[in-house]
């Protein structure tokens, strides 16, 4: 199985850059079903190919399960498959993850590649092709392949060639591969379950969300698995939004520089952290963690046993990670830690099995009526002992010098709400699923307006 892909970028060398790669060496690397060879038939300054050759060994893939013929006689070893996207995962991984060291600058630059696939099996013809790559703006040729030669009368197989040519930056063009060659082999070699959703939107991030095949494209990716697939779209839809987690980012940064003189953002995570130990709750879930500023103090705190944080955006769950990293802690604290990519919205059973969920800013980035869906997942179904919302106190915006009047303080927010917008929100969740609420507000108070932020405490009538 052959996958080349070829530049005219000027130096067309710099190829070599981005798959991490030399152009001049040729480069084997072991794989559990086979070897992967790395090399470039043509290396000029004008014109550049790489060539990955995945050379799939019949015996390791059924090495240790009971077997029978057509396990060894199957047409894997010659196609691109689930096989070659764990291959071009592993050999071009650097590349694939959108890091370049040595010319970071090129990652993210435009340039004119083609892609050529020797053989790849499609369930859905060459229609389905087209209905993957041109909404993407690549150029396809593809060439069918008959069943036999000799047997024209035979017709046509399921196995293409196909060339794409499309000028974007090389880590699109592998993304676009990796989730897309499964897509119409519409076949997996491996097990597939949640680990994939995670992948699938990683790699999919900035293209999948508004691909018109998303749902097909999804489907298959995940093996035609209801439960998965319903999943996973739910989560691309919190993703409509053209750029999310660039969003995200931005305007999490307006909205810090506003409350920055009060180092608000500190104050809550105390008081946080406070009602959390009040309560007793040891093991909580932060639903929306965000870059995962509340889950640091909580895992450098022994009296937590357990700390999970979840959000929409991968963006912000990788910067979570990293700033956990470089915190240091002792493996046994490293334990009681994890984090996953998912959405509020959906009923999700991961959120199970916590004392306390904690939604921290979060609500007000919500239409109402997904509030509504949210309030019957962590009330309805979810049922913590404890859960603690904070949001934003509408009636103190006057105070910040830098917010224009009428505006809010994300542009992101759906809403502010009053003091008496929330407390009547809060009293009406109370009693509708059984808990008891107290409300307080966070940090300085001023004369009418309140505090900041306010937060509800809710912990269940029954103390379970
Ligand atoms: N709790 C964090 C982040 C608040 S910003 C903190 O206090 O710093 C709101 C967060 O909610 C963002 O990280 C956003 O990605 C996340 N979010 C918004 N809608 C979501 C949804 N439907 N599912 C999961 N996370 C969501």
């Amino acid at each position: 199985m052959l996958l080349t892909i070829s530049t005219t970028h000027q130096p067309a060398t710099d190829l070599g850059y981005l798959l991490h790669k030399h152009p001049d060496k040729c480069q084997s690397f072991p794989l559990a079903f086979g070897t992967a060879h790395v090399f470039y038939p043509e290396a000029s300054m004008e014109y550049c190919t790489a060539a990955l050759l995945l050379d799939i060994d019949p015996i390791k893939l059924v090495r240790g399960r009971s077997t029978n013929l057509e396990q060894y006689v199957n047409d894997r070893p010659y196609v691109a498959s689930s096989f070659l996207s764990v291959a071009m995962s592993q050999v071009f991984g650097t590349a694939l993850g959108g890091r370049c060291k040595d010319r970071p600058e090129l990652v993210q630059a435009s340039i004119p590649l083609v892609a050529k696939l020797s053989v790849i099996p499609c369930r859905g013809g060459e229609k389905f092709f087209q209905e993957l790559f041109l909404p993407l703006g690549y150029a396809i040729a593809i060439e069918n392949h008959q069943l036999d030669e000799k047997f024209p009368e035979w017709g046509n197989s399921r196995y293409y060639s196909v060339e794409l040519r499309h000028t974007l930056p090389l880590v699109d063009l592998l993304s676009h591969l990796y989730v897309l060659i499964p897509v119409l082999d519409d076949d997996k070699h491996y097990w597939v379950g949640e680990d994939e959703i995670t992948k699938l939107l990683h790699h999919g991030e900035g293209w999948l969300s508004t691909h018109p095949a998303k749902a097909e494209i999804t489907r298959r990716y995940l093996k035609r698995k209801g439960s998965l697939t319903r999943q996973a779209l739910a989560q691309l839809a919190e993703v409509d939004q053209p750029d999310p987690d660039g969003m995200e980012a931005e305007a999490a940064e307006v909205e810090a520089a506003v409350e920055k003189p009060l180092s608000l953002n500190k104050q809550r995570m105390l008081a946080v952290v406070d009602a959390l130990k009040q309560y007793g709750c040891q093991k909580v879930i932060d639903l929306g963690c965000g870059e995962g500023t509340l889950l640091r103090y909580l895992i450098r705190d022994t009296f937590f046993a357990k700390v999970t944080g979840m959000d929409v955006s991968y963006r912000a769950l990788t910067i979570a990670q990293e700033r956990i990293e470089k915190l240091h802690l002792p493996r046994q604290q490293w334990e009681k830690i994890s984090i996953f990519q998912g959405s509020l919205t959906y009923q999700d059973a991961r959120f199970k099995g916590y004392d306390a969920v904690t939604l921290i800013e979060v609500i007000e980035h919500l239409d109402l009526p997904r509030l509504t869906t949210l309030e019957k997942i962590i009330f309805g179904f979810v049922q913590p002992s404890c859960v603690i919302v904070t949001t934003p106190n509408i009636e103190y915006n006057v105070k910040f010098e830098r917010l224009a009047t009428g505006k809010f303080r994300h542009p992101d927010h759906r809403f502010e709400w009053t003091r008496s917008e929330f407390q009547s929100w809060a009293n009406k969740l109370a009693s509708k699923y059984g808990y008891n609420v107290n409300l307080t507000g966070i940090g300085e108070t001023g004369i009418q307006v309140g505090s900041p932020t306010q937060m509800a405490i809710f912990h269940h009538l029954t103390g379970k």
